[in-house]
């Protein structure tokens, strides 16, 4: 019998497909090789640094230049950007009826190592760190900009995920608006306060403790679990178990921790679905909100194993053909050393 599940965080109704479901490593995909000769041309391998627009900050050794060799982390806009810093953050109507404005905003590429092939699962532990404490950098950096609302970080790892760029890296995008599911997550989380005086993540952090079954992963101040209600198989959210509504409120040193839990996370997923192509975002409150009491941030992960069809985007009813369960079963039991 399929099951209707609803996040109590969204509001969002997900159908668990329990009768189609697929054994989770029914699932695997992806390339391991990447073709040869691939290096020769790639914007952000060392040495064609002049092959992209002036970088914004890296991390390099002392005494290189910047736009030279000897980074570990560099940080550049994006040659293709969606939106252009100029401008004002000004609303207009038409008709009294038509809301627009200019598309304002910074679109950063991070470029997460020198070493074309890599991916986190297969980077050093370090490396992962310093990709956290430079995305923490340029969020805190953007978020002084008061025309910007929503700093939102993320990655597309392969074509299905959306990037044709084998060489490991992410964006962070600086918007004048708050979207509105991401508006929609914040009100239903407010809602949840008002009713229960709570946090809901506070809340599905404690049950899925004391439940147990969908947990992946945990340390001493993060959680991986499976969504109750994920809407594709292996949706995965790594959060911190201490209550903090924007990402760059996390102390610098507790970057180690998060880049552990999260490299192991990918390493994992890595291993069992065979290099899968996915996408992870940051969720973190509008500049603007800070310290929500009822808001609170996190990574999902999105493996790109199935196609979103026809009826997921007619009626936002998600179909998920792995019991979120069993996923958090087989990601606990593949090995992670
Ligand atoms: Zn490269
Ligand atoms: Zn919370």
């Amino acid at each position: 019998m399929p099951e209707l599940r609803q996040n109590p965080a969204t509001k969002e109704w997900v159908i668990i497909a329990t009768d189609r479901a697929k054994r989770p490593e029914e699932l695997g995909t992806g390339v391991i090789n990447p073709p040869p000769n691939e290096k020769d041309h790639c914007p952000f391998c060392p040495g064609h640094e002049k092959l992209t627009p002036t970088e914004i900050f890296s991390y390099r050794t002392y005494g290189t230049a910047p736009n030279t060799p000897g980074w570990w982390i560099r940080v550049i806009p994006n040659k293709f950007a969606a939106l252009q810093p100029e401008g004002n953050p000004d609303r207009f109507q038409m008709e009294n009826l038509f809301l627009y404005m200019n598309g304002i905003g910074e679109h950063e590429v991070l470029i997460e190592s020198p070493e074309h092939a890599q991916s986190i699962a297969t980077m050093p532990e370090k490396q992962v760190e310093e990709i956290f404490l430079a995305y923490r950098e340029r969020y805190i950096a953007l978020s002084q900009d008061h025309r910007f609302e929503m700093i939102t970080i993320f990655k597309n790892h392969g074509l299905n995920a959306g990037t044709s760029l084998r060489h490991p890296h992410s964006q962070i995008i600086a918007t004048p608006i708050t979207p509105n599911h991401i508006r929609h997550r914040i009100e239903e989380a407010m809602r949840y306060f008002d009713d229960h005086g709570t946090c809901v993540y506070c809340d599905m952090i404690e049950k899925e403790k004391k439940l147990g079954d969908r947990i992946v992963a945990e340390t001493d101040n993060f959680i991986v679990f499976e969504p109750f209600a994920s809407r594709s198989p292996f949706e995965t959210v790594i959060i911190p178990k201490s209550h903090a509504s924007t990402f760059d409120s996390i102390p610098p040193e507790r970057c180690k921790e998060l880049a552990y839990i999260t490299r192991m996370t990918l390493v994992k997923i890595f291993r069992s679905l065979n290099n899968p192509d996915y996408n992870y975002i940051i969720f973190s409150s509008p500049c603007h909100e800070r310290s929500l009491e009822y808001y609170h941030w996190y990574i999902m992960i999105l493996p790109r194993v199935t196609a979103v069809a026809g009826f997921e985007l007619g009626s936002g009813i998600y179909i998920n053909t792995v019991i979120p369960e069993s996923a958090a079963k087989f990601l606990r039991e593949t090995p992670f050393e």
